[in-house]
């Protein structure tokens, strides 16, 4: 029989890439499927403590076993922020999503003005815990490493997309295809790292 786990997200997007890459014996559902459940607050210092908190709060509340993910933006220059502050970095918060990013860029390009190149390094961090009501279960995080361009650059992606240049590929993350992104983003190592210890999980279960 499928095991059923819980995505903690609303986000269609989200669900649809983990059940193309977690493929296997497994019923995902979405808190679409709960609308009874309270929201979890996402209040944690770092994205792991964020995801373990979503992952177990939405455990204990449904009962299933639950899989949560934190993401943002590491630039080092500024002390790891915007950190787990990336979505609501600008300080708006009623912004429409394209107009939101484009603020949030914008206050990391000026945070960072006159900050020669050696000193823009920055990364995309992702973190992933799936938990049951009792306890985590598993953990993993993956990071794509990059540094902040002078300016925004490319069309794809979203988010910080277009600001994280990366060397190696002469590139903004915006200016790669989707399946460019997902073979090195942050989320793609994050669940390519997840993808062995759940099927052992599930082998065991
Ligand atoms: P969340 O983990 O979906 O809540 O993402 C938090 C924020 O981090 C997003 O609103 C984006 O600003 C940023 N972020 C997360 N992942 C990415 C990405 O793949 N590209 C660009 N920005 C990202």
């Amino acid at each position: 029989m499928a095991h059923k786990i819980l995505v903690a997200s609303t986000n269609p997007g989200k669900l649809k890439e983990l059940r193309e890459m977690l493929a296997g014996d497994i019923e995902w559902v979405g808190l679409s499927d709960f609308p009874n459940v309270p929201e979890v607050k996402e209040d944690g210092k770092t994205f792991a403590e964020n995801a373990r908190k979503k992952a177990l709060g939405y455990a204990k509340a449904t009962g299933l076993w639950t899989l949560a993910d934190d993401s943002g933006l590491v630039v080092d220059a500024l002390g790891g922020q915007p950190g787990v502050k990336s979505a609501r970095f600008s300080g708006d918060k009623e912004a429409e999503r394209g107009l939101l990013d484009h603020k949030n860029m914008a206050k990391v390009l000026n945070l960072l003005e006159g900050v020669p190149k050696d000193k823009r390094t920055a990364r995309f961090v992702c973190c992933l815990c799936l938990a049951g009501p009792e306890k985590v279960l598993i953990e993993t995080q993956g990071e794509l490493e990059g540094i902040i361009n002078e300016q925004q650059a490319g069309e794809n992606g979203f988010g910080y997309d277009p600001v994280l240049f990366l060397p190696k590929l002469n590139k903004t993350v915006a200016q790669l295809t989707n399946t460019e992104k997902n073979a090195i983003s942050h989320r793609g190592n994050a669940i390519r790292k997840f993808k062995p210890l759940i099927k052992n999980l599930l082998g065991n279960a």
